[in-house]
């Protein structure tokens, strides 16, 4: 016969029972009100002679710094690829040497100048990276204060041209002397974009890169719908002029407002337009969503150079994307494409569609 347990080893068996109930169902709590992801920001950075910021999203700390450094890592060595402030850049010996020989060139430079030609054809030369001896004439213009002459602007005009340009498998040559190349207006989209793809690679789930106010977004963020991204607003100084949201998107702006030659006292676009050699006058600013940076950075520049009107053409036919710009002209209406509205965020104050003078006074009644 089996022997009976006495009542107070029963006892203890209960309340046993009872404690590892409640510590499963504690646990239970726990893992299902735990984060499943965790977010990480590389804080603000320098890179490419501006500031940025990466976030990331991930299920652990520690994929998350890897892809931030991945992320930053990639910036890092687009910039020392395609900057043509750095004599030891690719871009540079390029420059240097692409007139006398083919220049054998990385399979990334090679994919942008691809590009750059691409865009260049579509916007009707409007956007061409070949603008390098315009962009210098205009550097001296500001060095001296003096306004280039009309044949120093058809000398620099003469050296400017996509269809000069000649890729060949993995190289470069330049059919013009004194032709030099500036990545100015594509190398930030493109960094981006590698940057994104790295975190991607790195383990994050979801985040975004955020050079100098050009961002692209991917995934989800951890609590709600969208990442939610602002338009800066050329006229104040840290303001924002819309706030949109963008999921799996890329933003890039072009302005007159922060970046110019001041030539006798006025303020010419660090943009210009290779069809005269002038700056450009129309826009105070425009923004482009597109899938990559890489396109965004490129149609904003190119929007800047072809003007409103057929600007706001060009895009509305381009599909996945859409632009709002500021005219010149203050008392005008912010200009946008129709479908533009989906991306904006109607949580946030409207500060949107309406005129910059009405911008303006509302910022000074603040
Ligand atoms: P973004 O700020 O992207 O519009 O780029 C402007 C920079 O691109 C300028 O500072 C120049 O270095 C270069 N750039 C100027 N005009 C053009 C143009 N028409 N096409 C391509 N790049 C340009
Ligand atoms: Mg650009």
């Amino acid at each position: 016969m089996a022997e009976i347990p006495d009542k107070s080893f029963k006892r203890q068996l209960h309340v046993l029972l009872a404690i590892i109930f409640v510590a499963v169902i504690i646990l239970g709590i726990r893992l299902i009100t735990a984060p499943k992801h965790k977010t990480g920001s590389s804080g603000t950075r320098e890179v490419m002679g501006t500031f940025c910021r990466l976030i990331s999203v991930a299920p652990t700390n520690s994929i998350n710094d890897a892809s931030i450094e991945a992320g930053y890592s990639e910036l890092v060595r687009i910039d020392a690829m395609m900057s043509d402030y750095k004599p030891e850049s690719q871009l540079s010996e390029v420059n240097t040497n692409a007139f006398k020989e083919s220049v054998t060139v990385s399979i990334e430079l090679m994919e942008v100048l691809t590009t750059a030609k691409k865009y260049s054809a579509l916007s009707d030369g409007a956007f061409d990276v070949t603008i390098g001896p315009v962009v210098d004439l205009w550097r001296e213009a500001k060095k001296k204060n003096a306004i280039p002459t009309k044949q120093q602007l058809a000398e620099a005009k003469a050296k400017v041209g996509y269809e000069k340009l000649i890729l060949e498998n993995n190289t470069v040559r330049f059919a013009v002397e004194g032709m030099r190349l500036d990545l100015g207006a594509i190398a930030k989209g493109y960094a981006i974009d590698k940057a994104v793809e790295a975190m991607k690679l790195a383990g994050a789930t979801a985040g975004f890169v955020d050079v100098g106010g050009d961002v692209r977004t991917f995934g989800k963020p951890p609590t709600k719908k969208h990442w939610i991204i602002g338009i800066q607003d050329p006229a104040s100084e840290g303001g924002i002029l819309l706030t949109l949201k963008l999921n799996d998107m890329a933003l890039a702006t072009s302005g007159d407002y922060r970046r110019y030659d001041e030539v006798k006292g006025k303020k010419h676009s660090h943009i210009k337009d290779p069809s005269t050699s002038q700056s450009v006058t129309k826009l105070t600013s425009v923004s482009v969503i597109a899938q990559t940076a890489t396109i965004a950075d490129i149609l904003a520049t190119a929007v800047s150079v072809i003007g409103p009107e057929k600007g706001l053409a060009m895009i509305e036919a381009i599909e996945n994307t859409d632009l709002i710009m500021i005219p010149a002209d203050q008392q005008q209406d912010l200009i946008h494409t129709k479908t533009i509205r989906k991306y904006v965020d109607n949580t946030q104050p409207p500060a949107g569609y309406t005129t910059v003078s009405q911008l303006l006074k509302q910022q000074q009644e603040k």
